[in-house]
């Protein structure tokens, strides 16, 4: 039997690849949206984190060194013996009444360090260790080397307008630096060396800023920001292959189930011939083609002789086998081209294509010998002849399908009428009767 090729076929299985392409592409966007945003969202808490982390340090360091300050500025200072090489602060020298050396027992020199030689020296032990550094700042300094540089004028500008705190992260060249400054308030203890410039209990006299490498740790943040941007490229690399093998599948077993459900619309569900609805489209279909190519165009309607006596007698069941059996027969012997259908109850349409009525009288023919010669054998062993009547007409200029089957019914019916199992050929008027065979 001729494999059933709907001319629509390709264009609905495109259709749903390009629907689901397109849901595919919709998804896999909310997808890139969705895990870009999440890592997105997790960098820029890293990032917060991270800064906020130095901003503690910072803070941390400061206190300390204003507790060491107050400690140092507490005591009045803190006498250290003046080793060789060792300086003594020549800027505590101008306060009068201050001893900035003295001498023990024993003669041993010691010398004065204030809370602002301690800061320095401390910072200067931190910067050797790597840690961090202080500066201790003002806009009016004692000791010129504790002018401000410009972050430090900038954050003592901001402290007179109010400002607690001040910090940002200063990039330059090859190193990244968080640089962190909070006001120095004047202490009572600060007053013997500070009053001299004007300062009161209270007043902000300058400011200790706080410098922190933090190159390393960004770095180390660059490098797993671009191991994250690569794992989350992967990812959604992984989702949208696997969501493209999904759907590849989907839209696999969608075709499949689409063409089970044409086939049931299209097919006899008993014998798996064309059904009548699918018989006469593709019929009228024959009949263009026909007239188009001006090819002759012949139909056979075919019914079982007594048919209703085999289901009497055998039963519904071998009546089913018996159409089945039938129907093989009809698609066997005839042409791949040719077309055959499921008409009604056991009566068949067989469209031949280029074919004139001679040859369809001769096709027609052949069939009805062959169904009356060998009878349909059962399973358990019986066997049921079987004859059939055929009403054959050809396609004439100008004919209407109903006009053309009609012609054929006719003959079939002057084939029952003249006693079965033979074959009638149409009148070539449609109101006259069927020459016998
Ligand atoms: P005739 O020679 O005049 O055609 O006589 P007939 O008995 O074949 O004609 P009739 O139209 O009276 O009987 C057709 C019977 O076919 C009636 C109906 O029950 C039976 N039939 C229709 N479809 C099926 C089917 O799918 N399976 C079976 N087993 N029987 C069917
Ligand atoms: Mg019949
Ligand atoms: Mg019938």
């Amino acid at each position: 039997m001729p494999k059933i090729a709907l001319p629509n076929q390709k264009a609905m299985h495109a259709s749903t690849r390009t629907t689901a392409r397109r849901y595919l592409a919709v998804l896999s966007l909310a997808v890139c949206l969705v895990i870009v945003s999440i890592f997105g969202g997790f960098h820029y808490r890293t990032d917060h984190l991270i800064r906020e982390q130095f901003l503690r340090q910072a803070r941390a360091f400061f206190q300390e060194i204003v507790l060491t300050r107050q400690w140092v500025s507490d005591h009045g200072g803190v006498y250290v013996p003046l080793r060789e090489g060792m300086q003594a602060n020549p800027y505590l020298a101008k306060i009068p009444g201050l001893k900035v050396v003295i001498k023990d027992e024993a003669g041993e020199p010691y010398t004065l360090k204030n809370p602002a030689l301690v800061t320095r020296e401390i910072s200067e032990l931190g910067l050797k260790e790597r840690l961090f550094t202080f500066h201790i700042t003002s806009l009016k300094p004692v000791n010129p080397a504790n002018r401000p540089d410009s972050f430090e004028q900038d954050a003592l500008a901001a402290f007179e307008a109010g400002n607690a705190e001040v910090f940002r992260f200063e990039e330059t060249g090859n190193s990244t630096v968080m640089r962190y400054m909070a006001p120095l308030i004047t202490q009572k203890s600060c007053l013997g060396c500070h009053a001299s410039q004007g300062y009161k209990e209270g007043d902000v006299r300058g400011g200790i800023s706080v410098a922190i490498p933090a190159k390393e740790i960004f770095d180390q943040l660059r490098l797993e920001r671009t191991y994250q941007w690569f794992s989350m490229a992967g990812i959604i690399a992984l989702i949208i292959a696997l969501m493209f093998l999904i759907a590849h599948y989907f839209v696999k077993d969608l075709k499949k189930a689409e063409q089970q459900l044409r086939n049931m619309a299209t097919t006899d569900f008993l014998t798996g011939l064309l059904n009548r609805r699918e018989g006469l489209r593709r019929f009228k279909e024959e009949i263009s083609k026909g007239l188009r190519s001006n090819q002759p165009l012949s139909v056979i309607i075919l019914d079982v002789d007594y048919f209703k006596k085999i289901n009497d007698d055998l039963g519904h069941l071998v009546g089913d086998w018996v159409l089945i059996d039938l129907a093989n027969t009809l698609v066997a012997l005839l042409r791949n081209y040719d077309i055959v259908c499921r008409y009604g109850g056991e009566e068949f349409l067989l469209i031949l294509p280029a074919t004139v009525l001679e040859q369809a009288l001769d096709t027609a023919d052949r069939l009805r010998q062959r169904v009356a010669k060998q009878a349909i054998a059962l399973q358990d062993g019986r066997t049921v002849p079987v004859t059939i009547s055929l009403g054959v007409a050809q396609l004439r200029a100008h004919e209407s399908l109903d006009g053309f089957i009609s012609r054929a019914d006719t003959a079939l019916y002057l084939a029952k009428e003249n006693g079965r199992n033979q074959v009638r050929a149409a009148q070539e008027k449609s109101d006259g009767g069927g020459s016998p065979r």
